[in-house]
């Protein structure tokens, strides 16, 4: 990197600075190094982004669906051809490695392409004849300026689980990307540039808290989507909806894994380490509990031990690496704090993260992966998200006390279990208060075209990002009744 910059916003088409003068830096996780500067940006910024989103929304509104995605099929030309660069910035400036920043980037696209069906997808149904010479058709309209908020652990994909269905539906679309990851969408953002969309139909607004709140105070934009922690999502869930806006908020996550004895104990130790110590534990849908049942508990402490002593950590663009920095110092010390936790409230740590030193990146914010063992299912860290290289694990007798334990969490993003029985994995998809399962699966993440379906202090709203949710979220619903007398045509 050259000397660090300040970075600009972007707003009715131009790269504008903003009116603030607070900035804060942009550090990279494994060296320290200070990336660039992100602005603060104030009300005025988030008004000069409304007020462009809103001037370009008639036009928008009314160029059809089918010139609409031309755009969205050049966008993922531009992300293809340049999805190398886009990765190594988010490895550079999010701490994880150079391939989970490629899977993550493949995984926005995704939903670009899936966007480009909204010709098919926003229809709307009718029927004729609902009373005699009456019809009802129901149509679907793109709901006008929408915003998002995104987290600091998915620069990449995140931000495109929304706007290519906003601006797909006819909405105008303004991200306000995570302040510690800005850096990723910067890039991003100069491809969409490229694309000669409207002024004013896609923006991006950088900044923290303030810019938060004028986004979900600004009297002009309709709808909120946001991705992060679970106190502010239900704090923006709740001043959205206050303020009268439609909003999707997904929040934080403690995953739980359960492991019956009759599963295969090769393919689910390895599944189930790279669920728990991919991206370095900083995933919504990391496993950070594996409750085993009966026999399962032996091999599976074994092999998880031994898995964790091995995991390569270091600068995610060493291609042998297969572990990154966490995200800032702060997390560092939290993540090492609630592991202390876990001791004094009981558990044994069976291997200890904490106090990792990289050679050549000694200024890095690293943790290696840790297993407690026999956490109290009733202790605080056991209802606690750490957000990092931290698996606990417990031991019951059987598939109902597993499943009892998972179902005491307050989170309810995604769970899995390992098995062969299908008896056992219809009981458990059955029972299991989770939006997202996996069944021999460690990171149960929804393709595109399915929704992403976390439930209880996982997720806040009605309609959920990706699939059709996500027309369902960006569309009004207007339905219409025709009369249209017969007689009134025998005078033709
Ligand atoms: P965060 O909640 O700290 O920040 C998310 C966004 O909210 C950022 O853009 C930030 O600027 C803004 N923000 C932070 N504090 C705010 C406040 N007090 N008022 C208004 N806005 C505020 O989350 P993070 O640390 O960036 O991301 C990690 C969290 O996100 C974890 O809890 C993780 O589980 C969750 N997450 C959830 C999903 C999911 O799909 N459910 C996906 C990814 C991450």
């Amino acid at each position: 990197m050259t000397q660090p910059h300040q970075l600009m916003n972007y707003i009715a088409g131009q790269w504008t600075g903003s009116q603030g003068t607070e900035y804060i830096p942009v550090h990279n996780p494994a060296t320290n190094e200070i990336m660039a500067h992100v602005p603060l940006s104030t009300t005025n910024d988030v008004d000069a982004a409304a007020q462009a989103a809103q001037k370009a929304f008639d036009g928008w509104r009314r160029t059809p669906a089918t010139t609409r995605i031309q755009y969205l099929f050049k966008f993922k030309h531009l992300l293809e051809e340049h999805a190398d660069e886009i990765a190594r910035l988010t490895t550079q400036e999010c701490g994880k490695t150079l391939a989970e920043a490629r899977g993550e980037l493949l995984r926005g696209i995704e939903n670009v392409e899936v966007a480009t069906g909204i010709p098919s997808l926003m229809q709307g149904y009718n029927l004729e004849d609902i009373a005699s010479g009456i019809d009802e058709h129901m149509l679907r309209q793109p709901v006008g300026v929408v915003a998002a908020i995104t987290p600091f652990n998915f620069p990449g994909m995140i931000p495109l689980w929304f706007l290519p269905y906003a601006i797909a539906c006819g909405n105008c679309f303004i991200l306000k990307p995570s302040e510690k990851v800005p850096l990723t969408m910067m890039r991003v953002f100069e491809l969409i540039d490229q694309l000669g969309l409207p002024p004013g139909v896609v923006s991006m607004v950088n900044g923290g808290k303030e810019t938060v709140d004028a986004l979900l105070d600004h009297p002009l934009i309709r709808a909120i989507s946001f991705v992060g922690s679970t106190p502010v999502a239900r704090y923006i869930y709740g001043r959205a909806a206050a303020n009268g806006k439609r909003a999707q908020c997904q929040g934080g996550a403690k995953n739980t894994v359960i492991v019956l004895p009759d599963a295969d104990m090769e393919m689910t130790t390895r599944i189930i380490t790279d669920s728990s110590f991919g991206c370095a534990g900083q995933r919504c849908l990391a496993t950070s509990v594996a409750i085993t049942v009966g026999e399962a508990k032996k091999e599976f402490r074994e092999r998880m031990s031994e898995a964790a002593l091995k995991r390569n950590v270091g600068y995610g663009l060493d291609p042998e690496v297969e572990m990154g920095a966490v995200i800032t110092p702060e997390s560092k010390q939290r993540i090492e704090s609630l592991i202390q936790q876990g001791v004094s409230e009981g558990a044994d740590l069976l291997v200890d993260g904490r106090d990792t030193s990289i050679k050549g990146y000694e200024h890095g914010y690293f943790v290696r992966p840790t297993l407690l063992d026999n956490l109290a299912p009733q202790s605080d860290l056991a209802r606690t998200e750490i957000f990092g290289p931290v698996l606990s694990l417990g031991h019951v007798q059987d598939l109902d006390a597993a499943i009892e334990m998972l179902n005491a969490s307050p989170y309810g993003n995604m769970a899995c279990l390992f098995t062969s029985s299908g008896a056992a994995a219809r009981k458990f998809r059955y029972e299991v208060r989770a939006g997202n399962i996996g069944i021999n699966v460690g990171v149960a993440a929804p393709m595109a075209f399915f929704p992403f379906t976390g439930w209880k202090d996982s997720f806040f709203g009605d309609m959920h990002a990706q699939g059709r949710d996500a027309i369902e979220f960006y569309t009004e619903k207007k339905v219409v009744v025709e009369r249209w007398p017969r007689e009134w045509s025998r005078t033709f």
